[in-house]
């Protein structure tokens, strides 16, 4: 199959309560392609400046990631700057500059149109459509956004949400999509609008993937040095998707395993600041890490 990824490739600038992080790489298309690398090849869609170091360009090839959907522009790459608390749930933005993400309106290289999954990851809800509209006949999209975006262009957020089967969110994203405290009146909410499944991702306790007549809870890996949360939830959606591209079959065990993969790729993503434990990460970790996974939950 074919796994099209959509999101920023970026610079982060990140405050933890004892660590602050100047201008690493990051982004949420960087993560999740990487972490969906383990899976299967990815092609990753996105623009970056000139300031975008050519090494990081060099290990997505390096990993098997198609990079002919990825433009290299004038001017400046994505920025986010944001802190965390004692609770690495409690995220703060602390600003956003877009850059050359402001006009990026992409022509999609003829081989990414055929496409079978594409996973919207957290960018412009307008860039999101625009993807949508030039892929031929995904059997399965996905989506993730941001509170940024929701923020500024609701109705963009919900236009996309009609149209894609699994959206990926956290629960204060969720809350704020749907303007209702209880998540699973939430998730309700949006299966109502078109998805069939939410992935409500809930930072350190794991995961809850919510359908019509399906629920599965997957924890997240019991970490007790959590150096940088950030690229958690697309490091999870990059596991999870990458590998329903691998087994190419949707059926709700798979949804299951692949949930489980995701859990294992963020686990491995908030080890390092940035993209750096999965750039050493190696598979055999993945699986050993997949094989307690399933020892912690068996009673
Ligand atoms: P996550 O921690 O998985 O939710 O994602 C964090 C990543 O999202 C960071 O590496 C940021 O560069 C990127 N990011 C932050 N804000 C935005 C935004 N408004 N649009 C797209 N990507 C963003």
């Amino acid at each position: 199959m074919s796994l099209v990824i959509v999101g920023t490739l970026a610079f982060d600038t990140i405050q933890t309560p004892w660590e602050r992080r100047r201008r690493i790489v990051g982004g949420s298309g960087t993560y999740c392609s990487l972490a969906a690398s383990f899976f299967t090849s990815p092609k990753v869609v996105g623009v970056v400046g000139k300031d975008f170091p050519a090494a990081v360009l060099k290990l997505f090839k390096a990993r098997g990631i198609d990079i002919e959907g990825l433009e290299v522009r004038s001017g400046k790459s994505f920025h986010w700057e944001g802190r965390y608390g004692y609770d690495p749930n409690q995220r703060e933005t602390i600003r956003t500059d877009i850059n050359v993400y402001e006009a990026f309106r992409p022509q999609l290289p003829a081989s990414y149109r055929e496409a079978e999954i594409v996973f919207l990851a957290n960018v412009d809800p307008d860039l999101q459509d625009d993807i949508l509209a030039q892929v031929r006949k995904p059997k399965l999209v996905a989506m993730d956004t941001m509170n940024h975006w929701i923020r500024s262009k609701p109705k963009a957020v919900w236009r996309v949400l009609d149209r894609v089967d699994v959206l990926f969110a956290n629960d204060e994203e969720i809350r704020m999509l749907t303007h209702e405290a209880n998540l699973i009146k939430a998730g309700k909410k949006i299966l109502a609008a078109g998805p069939h499944l939410v992935v409500t991702k809930k930072g350190e306790h794991g995961a809850l993937v919510f359908g019509r007549r399906f629920v599965f809870g997957v924890l997240a890996h019991p970490c007790e040095d959590v150096v940088d949360p950030t690229g958690a939830g697309d490091s999870f959606a990059g596991g999870f998707l990458g590998y329903l591209d691998k087994v190419q079959r949707f059926a709700h065990p798979d949804i299951r395993r692949a949930a489980v993969y995701g859990s294992v790729m963020a686990s491995f993503a908030i080890e390092d600041f940035g993209i750096e434990r999965l750039k050493t990460l190696r598979p055999a970790e993945v699986e050993s890490r997949f094989r307690r996974f399933r020892r912690l939950v068996s009673f």
